[in-house]
């Protein structure tokens, strides 16, 4: 059994991956194919935006958000302390201070109050400028915009989507990617839309950001590429990989998006019962980037995670270390407000195997071996 089956989803668009493939190859319009383009007038359509930006991986669509907004040295960038290294990781590469959030047990997502609580700390000690929010659809679902925006617009700050796991759900019929002054993604191969490589992309309705993005995603460049009237990145998505996701995007929307969400579905079903299963609130859809339980303690899931792994079921623990403990930041910088329910969700979490080609029998392997282990 695989955790994310990326066999299976190759075996199933074959035909077309091959061929899309291959005329990149016979083009041999390596960078900035026509694909790119059309891919980024696709994923503006499907998200709901003005301007699609694709750019080289999730990463650095961060970065560039950043860059637009000239965030450096003195600067505090508020970012949920459970999250995947890079959300934080590049508000330091800009030299400015992540200032770690604490997130909502039942969302895994960033908490509006503690974030209201940073940003009053960061200005009641006067050190440094609150500038942005990095918000993160953690495992799938977005983050909790509704109330997360009035607080950004509250203290003049911007608003980033992180949406490199968010891709495809959506709040009241929007979708990801759509909630950010600037969003992000990621198409990292095991992102709810991923690529065989990698790649990212940005979104926003404002022509002068998107401008200065597609500037800064190739050196600064001003009238053209020998022109550069900034500093930039080489930031930029390959055509091959542009392809491939014309592809997978046609079958996310045909297919994947519904069937992953029907074997979420079956999974609380079955599971909800003998361990917390994930909340997604009403009006909010997931993409289901992860399904991850949650166990009483460090010692049932670590337990539980051994106890699969006897079986051949692989399960990955996302993620075992708050931000605000990487060794990379520094906590007296980066630490305002108490971040105890990361630290708790840290010593519980576990993901299990979850894609839209997992067949019903899979499943209840799965679900057979955790019930037997709470037994
Ligand atoms: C994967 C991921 C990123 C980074 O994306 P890459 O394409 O791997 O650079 C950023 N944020 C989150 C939340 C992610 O899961």
């Amino acid at each position: 059994m695989q955790f994310r089956d990326l066999k299976k989803q190759y075996q199933a668009l074959k035909s077309d991956i091959d061929r899309g493939i291959q005329e990149v190859i016979d083009s041999s319009a390596f960078i900035s194919g026509r694909q790119v383009e059309a891919l980024e007038r696709e994923l503006a359509a499907y998200v709901g935006v003005k301007h699609c930006i694709s750019c080289a991986n999730g990463t650095d669509a961060l970065s560039l958000a950043l860059m637009v907004w000239d965030i450096g040295p003195g600067d505090a960038v508020f970012v949920p302390d459970f999250t995947f290294f890079a959300s934080g990781e590049v508000v330091a590469f800009e030299g400015a201070v992540p200032v770690f959030v604490d997130v909502e047990e039942d969302t895994f997502n960033l908490s509006p109050d503690s974030l209201e609580e940073a940003v009053e700390k960061v200005l009641a000690e006067g050190k440094l400028t609150p500038k942005a929010v990095i918000a993160v659809d953690l495992f799938g679902q977005p983050a909790d915009y509704g109330r997360i925006l009035p607080i950004v617009r509250k203290y003049g700050m911007k608003l980033l989507e992180d949406g490199a796991q968010g891709f495809g759900g959506g709040i009241g019929g929007r979708k990801a990617c759509s909630f950010g002054d600037i969003s992000a993604t990621s198409f990292f191969p095991a992102k709810p839309l991923g690529c065989y490589g990698d790649g990212g992309a940005l979104f926003t309705d404002d022509d002068d950001i998107a401008e200065l993005l597609l500037s800064l995603r190739v050196h600064g460049k001003g009238g053209d590429k020998y022109d550069n009237v900034r500093v930039g990145m080489n930031s930029r998505l390959d055509t091959i990989q542009a392809a491939v996701l014309q592809t997978k995007l046609r079958a996310f929307r045909e297919y994947e998006l519904r069937d992953v969400n029907r074997v979420a579905s079956r999974y609380t079903e079955l599971l909800s019962d003998v361990v917390k299963t994930p909340v997604v609130p009403e009006g909010f859809e997931s993409s289901w980037a992860q399904y991850s339980i949650l166990l009483d303690n460090r010692q049932e899931r670590d337990g539980l995670q051994k106890a699969l792994k006897q079986q051949e079921i692989p399960s990955m623990i996302y993620y075992p270390k708050p931000m605000h403990l990487q060794k990379a930041f520094r906590a007296e910088d980066c630490v305002k407000v108490d971040l105890s329910v990361t630290t708790g969700l840290c010593d519980r979490v576990l993901s299990i195997p979850m894609h839209p080609y997992l067949q019903p029998e899979e499943q209840d392997i799965v679900v057979d071996a955790v019930r037997r282990f709470r037994a």
